[in-house]
């Protein structure tokens, strides 16, 4: 197959990993940066170009789209959809897990397990989201933050009020959370492909820090999933419509609650601490399902 892999930096361990394991099995893969990507939109000949020459074809795309060109990045991986190119996490699914809000709406009415989130415009409304979310203490969050950056735990009423202000003076989108003490500073990370979990670490904040995220300071464990947690990645995963997912587990006392669904999961943390291939589960898959005209929802 010929392999279109969009990515930033061909140097990142997943790229790398990604290129490795598409060569091994005999597939012919390119490195995209998809800033340089530009598109002809014009009637019924969808265009991509890249330096002076039209790219394509391709069998399949990998997007690997970092948060913060969510918006270029999802256009680009729609007008490969445009052209009947099969990608491995299609545009509107890459779309709907970006927006924390748009991804926990979708979850909640398929009845996967959340911890209660609360969401409001008018700062009027601040003691009303505080107490659907069962008062202090609470997590606030950015709704576009990633890596932990923007999340943040106020023990109490008077410090929440203060960070939603400061939140509001940013004049950025948030939501309100309960928190999940007895998840003790830990999450799972589960790493869905198709319709299989086939790897799954435990993540430990440092010490002082609630947040176990390993841009934060936290360390990787291998884990063992119960049956259910197995389940709810798996639903989560289905939920947004990803084939590759990265699903974070809180262990709650009522069972697993998502907090995020990532459609870009990084490999490294993941493959060390469980000593799986995941690069290669990826690319066997889309040998698998890799079909021209085969994305689903073609960027509607
Ligand atoms: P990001 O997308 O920036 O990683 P997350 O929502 O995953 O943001 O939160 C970062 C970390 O903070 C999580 O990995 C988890 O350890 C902790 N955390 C987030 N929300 C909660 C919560 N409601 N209760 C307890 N811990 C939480
Ligand atoms: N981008 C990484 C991922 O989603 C973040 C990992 C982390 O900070 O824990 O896998």
């Amino acid at each position: 197959m010929r392999i279109a892999l969009l990515s930033r930096n061909r140097r990142l361990y997943s790229t790398r990993r990604l290129v490795e394991a598409a060569q091994a099995r005999g597939h012919k893969v390119r490195v995209i940066d998809v800033l340089r990507c530009y598109m002809n939109i014009q009637p019924g000949k969808p265009e991509i170009w890249y330096g002076d020459k039209r790219l394509g074809p391709y069998d399949a795309v990998i997007p690997r789209i970092g948060a913060s060109v969510t918006f270029y990045g999802t256009a680009v991986v729609r007008q490969f959809e445009m052209q009947g190119v099969y990608t491995v996490n299609e545009s509107v699914a890459i779309t709907r897990a970006r927006d924390k809000l748009r991804a926990l709406q979708l979850l909640a009415r398929e009845g996967v397990g959340l911890p209660r989130t609360a969401f409001a415009h008018s700062p009027d409304d601040t003691r009303g989201v505080m107490q659907l979310v069962g008062g202090a203490p609470m997590v606030i969050k950015l709704v576009e933050g990633t890596q932990g950056a923007g999340v943040v735990l106020a023990e109490t009423q008077t410090a929440a009020s203060s960070v939603i202000e400061a939140f509001r003076g940013l004049d950025a989108y948030f939501l309100v959370q309960e928190f999940v003490g007895e998840a003790q500073g830990r999450d799972v990370r589960c790493l869905v492909v198709g319709d299989e979990v086939v790897a799954a670490m435990q993540r430990t904040a440092k010490s002082g820090e609630f947040r176990s995220n390993l841009h934060r300071g936290g360390s990787a464990q291998p884990v063992e999933l119960t049956p259910v947690e197995r389940r709810t990645a798996l639903r989560a995963a289905k939920t947004l419509g990803l084939n590759v997912a990265g699903v974070d587990l809180l262990r709650s006392a009522s069972g697993p609650m998502v907090m995020e669904v990532n459609s870009s999961p990084g490999l490294e943390g993941i493959e060390a601490a469980s000593g799986i291939d995941i690069a290669t589960r990826i690319i066997e898959f889309i040998e698998r399902t890799a079909k021209p005209g085969k994305t689903k929802t073609r960027g509607k």
